[in-house]
């Protein structure tokens, strides 16, 4: 079934149309990549799906759900985005527990009991009372995906969460955001220039260029044709 959908988003800054007429459909469960130059408007199209923005005109619909004017907080999505630092004043634990601020934890258990349950998840056991500035850049990641998903979201929207890091932790980490994914089962949209990272995690790439979307399709399919 369909998760999320798009249907001719248009977002405009003065003369700039950062995203044109854009539709897509992001099945549930699925792992779906915005890929392409900087500036054609993936962060854009991010935004407009996690409320932080809204849009020119079109419509975006969650489910059935039309979530025009839906503010962030009550869209049922994570995001991780790449100016989404972590508290370098609270430690690892109250760090994911701050992504309960506007929700308690899904299912029976307390808020002690689910910071421990997504620290487990992101394979961060025993960091709790950490501070930030004690983890790698990988695992400072891997927090902000653990506050990101603490209230149970339906949808997690991701950033170029990896782009700080260098070629080898970016490897291991997308790994390890992609297996994640899969035991949740969660909804993903993902946003990256990186042609090799969206071929490497996802399981549908959107190729954006100029505002607009090129061509939808699996990694297999997207970069073979001419
Ligand atoms: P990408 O994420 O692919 O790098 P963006 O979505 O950030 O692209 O930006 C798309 C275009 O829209 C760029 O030309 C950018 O400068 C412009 N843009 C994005 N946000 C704003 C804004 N708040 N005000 C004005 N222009 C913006
Ligand atoms: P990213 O690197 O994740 O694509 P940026 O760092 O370019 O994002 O942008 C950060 C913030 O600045 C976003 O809220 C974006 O909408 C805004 N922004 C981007 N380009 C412009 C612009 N040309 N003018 C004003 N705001 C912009």
């Amino acid at each position: 079934s369909i998760a999320l959908e798009l249907a001719d988003v248009t977002r405009r800054y003065g003369d700039t149309t950062a995203v044109d007429g854009v539709s897509l459909r992001v099945r549930q469960g699925e792992f779906f990549t915005l890929v392409g130059p900087s500036g054609c408007g993936k962060t854009t199209t991010l935004r407009l799906i996690g409320g932080f923005e809204t849009p020119s005109s079109g419509t975006l619909r969650f489910g059935n759900r039309d979530v025009a004017g839906v503010p962030p907080e009550e869209r049922d999505v994570g995001v991780v985005f790449q100016n989404y630092a972590l508290f370098p004043h609270m430690t690892v634990g109250e760090n994911v527990a701050y992504g309960l601020r506007f929700a308690d934890p899904p299912g029976d258990v307390s808020r002690t009991e689910r910071v421990q349950e997504l620290l487990d998840l992101v394979d961060l056991s025993g960091m709790a009372d950490r501070d930030p500035d004690e983890l790698s850049g990988g695992q400072r990641q891997r927090v902000a995906i653990a506050r990101a998903l603490a209230p149970g979201p339906q949808v997690l929207l991701l950033d170029e969460p990896m782009s700080a890091l260098d070629a080898k932790l970016r490897e291991r980490l997308r790994m390890q955001v992609r297996s994640i994914q899969r035991e949740l089962d969660i909804t993903t949209v993902y946003v990256t220039h990186d042609q090799e990272e969206a071929l490497a995690v996802s399981d549908r790439v959107a190729v954006m260029n100029g505002g607009r979307i090129e061509q939808v399709a699996t990694p297999r399919r997207v970069y073979r044709e001419p």
